[in-house]
């Protein structure tokens, strides 16, 4: 390891709202922790996402609104960006589809495929909704689902078994904005021909050995019953025009060029961006829910196969399952849930970070509840890892003069705690390596219990006593253990770790995987000690929830999306 290089990436927000927890660990979190896994290792990483900002939705709300979109999406970008550098996200680069590189790019990549021969065009027969006089764009286009029968499935989508749709497949078509039944009228567009792709990307999922079980099997269904040529034009204003000969007035489909953002993204970093994207031996993953396999891991893949620019394909997409919340969907027009600017305003950023991996739903649903969240803090962050830290830290400091003692001499039961510290952290590594964070985490958790075991049986404060060399090995021993704990935690509780190593006397946090396992230097002064985490009790829960109130009651007064979004520092 160490020699490895990355393009990590993370499902671009479509920002005409805040993510919501279940976005938050289905894709920026999740990849957030494993970048940080990577750079501990010395690897090479590129992170990056972006804002998707074009397309109808923003454009009628901006409509609506009566402000253009561009005004509309700037002020959210610029929230949405705050947002994330405040949940401590390691971007390499946070950018937006209206990027100057990203437009020019996505322009030149569809010529490319265009002069390839993958580009076809068909005239068309789109919904029309003779009583609103607009037409209606995909999504706009509600009936239902031809494979599962889901009630209100989407023209581009179903919800509920993730299939990619055409208004045209739906059974019983409805306006979305008012109900009545869309006329058909005609209009060209142009598509990409997934057809000819399809042998080409049934190889590429099948092969793959990296691919979660839920990504691989709808892969493979869709591709089982056929690959139709997609749109990748559409008649709205809003969004980048099509490059190819006339298509004037006509707009790339956001889904088709907001995929494209990994790409620009890292064009925008680096000059170097072929020694990432154009290099055979890249790691490409994104991390996205599982409503976005079908874009990740067919879509994309096609296009870089049509392009044929020297393109490194994706190595895995990393999908989780739904994030429920009190057992039911998130829902933005029914409240229903917890958004990551209202989280700030309740708990410490890395109070989340850590439940919410804890709960991450790798291979099934999980719902975040706050009895389970309470029970995190309160038994697992709290009692065994913040109570074990603090036992430590705060002996050192009262009863060895505050500076790690020597390593004396160890009894064989010291170093067989030491070595059953460092199996786990080999379990963490394990999983990590696997992008099964919540297992790692799970491990990393195993060694804080082991430490309090350990002391409970050596006694030091007995020790201390009778034999003050022994009690000495003992807490040698233990602050050795905080290593381990510290880097394994590292990429879940960023900061916490950090302010952790100051009072360790290690500096600014960890900054290698290896540090963790080399013996710590008899002599090092610690820092000030203080608890790394605190329990939320019954009253403290109480308050929350009033806080949430408020916060909620505020952003119901905004007049524009982007002041509905709590900023705690801006808060009175
Ligand atoms: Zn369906
Ligand atoms: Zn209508």
């Amino acid at each position: 390891m160490g020699d490895r290089k990355w393009v990590i990436g993370s499902a671009w927000p479509y920002i005409n709202s805040v993510p919501h927890l279940g976005n938050m660990i289905g894709s920026v979190l999740s990849a957030d922790v494993f970048a940080r896994y990577l750079r501990l290792r010395g690897d090479d990483v590129v992170f990056v996402s972006g804002s998707d900002e074009h397309g109808t939705p923003i454009e009628v709300e901006a409509f609506q609104l009566g402000i253009e979109p561009r005004t509309y999406t700037d002020r959210m970008h610029e929230v949405v960006s705050r947002l994330f550098k405040l949940w401590d996200i390691s971007f390499d680069n946070y950018t937006r589809t209206e990027s100057p590189t990203h437009v020019e790019f996505t322009r030149r990549f569809y010529m490319e495929i265009y002069e390839r021969g993958y580009i076809i065009t068909r005239d068309e027969e789109v919904p029309y909704c003779p009583r609103d006089r607009i037409y209606l764009p995909d999504r706009f286009v509600v009936g239902t689902c031809p494979y599962c029968g889901y009630e209100r499935a989407r023209g581009d989508q179903c919800e509920q078994c993730g299939r990619l749709l055409e208004p045209r497949q739906l059974v019983g078509p409805r306006c979305a904005v008012c109900g009545s039944h869309p006329q058909w009228t005609t209009t060209r567009h142009w598509y990409l021909d997934l057809t000819r792709l399809e042998g080409q990307i049934r190889r590429y999922v099948e092969d793959n050995p990296h691919l979660p079980e839920n990504a691989k099997q709808m892969s493979l269904a869709m591709i089982k019953e056929g690959l139709r040529p997609r749109a990748i034009t559409r008649d709205n204003k809003w969004g980048i025009p099509a490059p190819f000969p006339g298509a004037e007035g006509k707009t790339i489909y956001v889904w088709f060029e907001a995929v494209l953002g990994y790409i620009s993204a890292v064009i925008e970093k680096s000059p170097e961006w072929e020694r990432y994207w154009k290099d055979r031996d890249t790691r490409i993953v994104f991390f996205v829910g599982k409503d976005n396999i079908p874009f990740h891991v067919i879509v994309l893949p096609a296009l870089l196969m049509a392009n044929g620019g020297g393109y490194t394909l994706p190595t895995t997409t990393a999908s989780t399952e739904y994030l429920m919340y009190e057992g039911d969907k998130f829902s933005k027009s029914r409240r229903w849930g917890i958004w990551i600017d209202e989280a700030l305003g309740l708990m410490p950023v890395d109070y989340w970070r850590f439940v919410l991996v804890y709960i991450r739903p790798e291979t099934r649903d999980t719902s975040f509840s706050w009895a389970t969240a309470l029970e995190i803090i309160n038994k697992v962050m709290n009692d065994d890892i913040g109570n074990y830290v603090h036992r430590v830290l705060t002996f050192i400091r009262s009863r060895m003069g505050g500076a790690v003692p020597p390593r004396g001499s160890p009894e064989p039961t010291d170093e067989e705690f030491i070595r059953r510290a460092m199996r786990l952290l080999g379990e963490a590594e394990r999983r990590y390596e696997r992008v099964e964070l919540r297992d790692a985490l799970h491990a990393v958790v195993e060694i804080a219990r082991e430490g309090n075991r350990y002391l409970n049986a050596r006694a030091p404060w007995d020790l201390a006593k009778t034999d003050p060399d022994m009690a000495g090995t003992v807490m040698y021993h233990a602050y050795w253990s905080l290593k381990m704990l510290g880097v394994g935690l590292y990429p879940v509780t960023p900061g916490t770790m950090a302010r952790m190593w100051g009072m360790m006397g290690l500096g600014a946090g960890p900054r290698t995987w290896e540090e963790a396992m080399r013996p710590p230097e008899p002599g090092t002064r610690l820092g000030d000690v203080r608890p790394l985490f605190h329990k939320i009790g019954e009253d403290e829960y109480r308050d929350m929830m009033r806080r949430l109130n408020e916060i909620r009651e505020a952003k119901a007064k905004a007049a524009y999306p982007w002041e509905a979004v709590y900023l705690p520092d801006e808060a009175h």
